[in-house]
């Protein structure tokens, strides 16, 4: 098969990135790895693995996912990585996102993710999208 770059941005083959996390067992080493394989996971429509990395705490039970396909992840930048100088199993990652809702025009989703670290893994726990809270944003994608 013939390589494929990571739909996260790293440059890498997507085997040797995200596809270790969410496809394979290794766990992500740090939140940005968490934060990075959770975009491509989107891209890629694998719920099971978005929620498997989001803490039980603020978990959905599901996920408005874009069954029909209309929804084009163009790319991921990450702006800011920061472990929590008081605590090593907190971490903020704040990215932007760009995306397309089939022929409208591009969307920029930026957000401050939170994460923490148990047992050796972290997990998405939430995040401020544009200085408001994302789950504003959750609220609105579940209706
Ligand atoms: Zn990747």
């Amino acid at each position: 098969m013939a390589a494929v770059v990571c739909p996260c941005g790293s440059g890498r083959d997507y085997a040797k990135c995200c596809a270790r996390f969410i496809e394979g067992n290794e766990v992500a080493a740090n939140a940005e790895a968490l934060m990075r394989s959770r975009y491509t996971a989107y891209t890629l429509n694998a719920e099971t693995y978005l929620l498997a990395t989001w803490h039980p705490s603020t978990r959905p039970t599901s996920l408005p996912l874009d069954a029909n396909d209309k929804t084009r992840w163009l790319g991921l930048e990450v702006k800011r990585f920061a472990v929590d100088a008081a605590d090593e199993n907190k971490a903020v990652v704040e990215f932007v996102a760009r995306f397309k809702v089939g022929g409208n025009r591009a969307e920029r989703l930026h957000e401050i993710s939170r994460f923490v670290r148990e047992d050796g893994r972290w997990f998405y726990v939430d995040g401020e999208l544009d200085g408001k809270n994302a789950q504003q944003r959750a609220a609105m994608a579940r209706g």
